[in-house]
């Protein structure tokens, strides 16, 4: 049996999905119980009275040529978060499996894994190794009990891509042993084209994509589990027919239009010009230590004094992430970069205050 399979809990193999109204855009609807009149305000193309397509065949297809994935490789989901959820009721059963994660990372794949009943396996990224993966002591940290183990690359909150060679030993040494998801929520910012090009090597790697961030979409929540479509398919059992509502599929069959796509490149390269723009402002405002190397939107800064900054960024109207319940982060905030003139304000409330 493929891995993705095996892997999985057991019941959902043979488990029978919902069967959801049939999709037969050309016939009248008198099959799903809704109503034939249009609610107030609707100024959906579809309508808000009938029930969205699951899965829509255009979305995916455009998604999938976005990705340049095949289109049974990929489910779109309510944002990672749900691809994180899906993934998490499919490899976790309570009790007696674990996940593997590399802290300090995004807060969700534990939440979603303990609602489960799972536990949580850590291995530190060390700053005094610039938050480098450490291949080694993560295949010595894996148990057969730990069914996913998430790499965040780039990380949240530590900014940094994760280097591809350990990404690599990482998933041949656990090659049918572990799904190894890589979160790729902010790779559109990074130098790295990302790793969906290995799945084909490494059929038990699974890729998060978001349009949340570069795609400017985080309202409209729409991400993409991109995976061997094995897994996609007992993935398609799992998630709720219809998760993604008809003004989301619209706004992201917008966004993923070839010259909306093209903007979005434009729109990527200016705000990287930005987030230097702001690491130096950062530097020289004598306020911040440390701002790392970042491959994201975001700056992770190690401050003089965060409560200074909270407090003169907050005067000034601005509100930045407190990382420092996070013992390894005491000192550390996390900084969007905005427009010109966010930053600018961000600056000048450091200088006035
Ligand atoms: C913002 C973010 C996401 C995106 O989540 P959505 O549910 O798609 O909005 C995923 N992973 C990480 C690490 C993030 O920081």
């Amino acid at each position: 049996m493929n891995p993705v399979l095996s892997l999985a809990r057991p019941e959902l193999l043979t488990l029978k999905p919902y069967a959801h109204a049939e999709w037969s855009p050309s016939l009248t609807r008198l099959h799903a119980n809704e109503a034939p009149w249009r609610p107030a305000g609707d100024t959906s193309a579809e309508g808000l009275n009938r029930y969205p397509e699951p899965q829509p065949a255009a979305l995916i297809e455009r998604l999938a040529a976005l990705y340049e994935v095949p289109r049974n490789s990929l489910l779109a989901t309510r944002g990672s978060d749900e691809a994180i959820d899906v993934l998490s009721r499919m490899y976790l059963r309570a009790g007696e499996d674990a996940i593997l994660q590399c802290t300090p990372t995004f807060g969700m794949y534990q939440v979603a894994a303990r609602i489960q009943g799972a536990d949580v396996i850590e291995v530190p990224l060390r700053p005094e190794n610039g938050w480098r993966l450490d291949a080694a002591q993560l295949l010595a940290a894996w148990r057969p009990h730990v069914k996913l183990i998430y790499l965040c690359s780039p990380n949240n909150p530590t900014a940094n891509l994760l280097d591809a060679q350990a990404v690599e030993s990482v998933c041949a040494a656990l090659d049918g042993k572990a799904i190894v998801v890589v979160d790729e929520a902010y790779v559109e910012w990074s130098r790295s084209p990302g790793l969906i090009s290995w799945l084909e090597r490494h059929p038990t790697l699974a890729i998060l994509r978001t349009l949340s961030k570069a795609y400017a979409l985080a309202g409209a929540r729409l991400g993409a589990l991109i995976a061997h479509p094995e897994l996609i398919e007992i993935a398609k059992r799992i998630i709720p027919p219809y998760c993604l509502a008809q003004p989301t599929i619209e706004a992201a069959l917008r966004a993923l239009d070839a010259a909306e796509v093209a903007a979005a490149r434009q729109r990527i390269a200016g705000l990287l010009a930005e987030r230097e723009y702001l690491r130096a402002g950062l530097e020289a405002s004598g306020r911040v230590e440390r701002v790392w190397p970042s491959d994201t939107n975001f700056l992770l800064i190690d401050c003089v004094d965060a409560d200074e900054f909270t407090r003169a960024s907050r005067s000034g109207g601005l509100i930045v992430r407190d990382l420092r319940s996070d013992p390894a982060l005491r000192r550390s905030l996390r900084v969007t970069v905005g427009t010109r003139a966010q930053n600018d304000a961000l600056l000048n409330s450091l200088e006035s205050a």
